[in-house]
């Protein structure tokens, strides 16, 4: 495939890029829906991937978002549907199902492994429009990554920098050099776990043991216990409790 980037959302590149990743299972793709996602149905041997305005309209996300999803798609067939997506059994905007959320993140690092097998420049295109927006942040208030999200988010990157020697190293060690010191710890141990994840081959034990790890370096190991399953009785989504 040329470097030059393609507009993935095209419903004819969309069936291609389902034959060259080499999904068995039918793809349903929804358009309008709010936030990018994907549902692997069982049962049914289907996949359904949910696209929103804000991907559709962004001129760099168009071109990497849908192709991780479709990555998720393939490890969802071969190796467990808990690799799709997550789902929580609490309310939607509770502060569990956050911390389920901020935990999963590093599933990234596999997803973005396997988009990378097909789609390199994919990997490239996302890391740079990602440093891009982190350099702005850090340069306005580098406080934000106090937040784990944004902190998780620069740590997949260096992990995958590392991984896959995405060529953003000048613009990580920027945001570095703004980050408030508090957080250097922090930021080199979520790192070196997401680099040790991209270094084994990904199973639904190993992601539990790494939502533990990860809910134990953020500090909220006390607060949340990480029951993978697949459930059918919740519109055959993944879902994790806390117990
Ligand atoms: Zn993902």
């Amino acid at each position: 495939m040329s470097e030059e980037k393609r507009d993935a959302l095209h419903p004819e590149e969309l069936s291609l890029r389902i034959q060259e990743i080499g999904l068995k299972w039918p793809v349903s793709w929804d358009m309008d829906y709010d936030g990018i996602t994907c549902r692997v149905h069982v049962q049914d041997r289907t996949h359904n991937i949910r696209v929103d305005k804000y991907t559709r309209e962004d001129p760099d996300g168009r071109y990497f978002h849908p192709l991780h999803e479709l990555a998720h798609c393939k490890l969802s067939e071969e190796i467990d549907p808990c690799f799709s997506a997550l789902q929580c059994g609490h309310e939607a905007d509770s502060d569990e199902c956050r911390r389920l959320y901020l935990i999963y993140v590093p599933i990234d690092v596999w997803v973005n492994q396997e988009r990378h097998k097909h789609w390199p420049e994919a990997m490239r295109n996302e890391q740079v429009a990602v440093c891009k927006e982190m350099v702005q942040i850090a340069k306005q208030n580098s406080y934000m990554f106090f937040q784990p999200e944004l902190l998780l988010t620069l740590a997949l990157s260096m992990a995958e920098d590392f991984l896959f020697d995405t060529m953003v190293g000048e613009q990580l060690r920027r945001i570095k050099n703004y980050l408030p010191p508090a957080l250097h710890g922090s930021v080199a141990e979520i790192r070196k776990a997401i680099v040790d994840m991209g270094q084994i081959t990904p199973c639904v034990e190993s992601l539990q043991y790494y939502m533990r790890e990860f809910a134990r370096i953020l500090s909220f190991e006390e607060l949340i216990q990480v029951r993978l399953e697949y459930s059918a009785r919740h519109q055959c989504q993944v879902v994790y409790w806390k117990e």
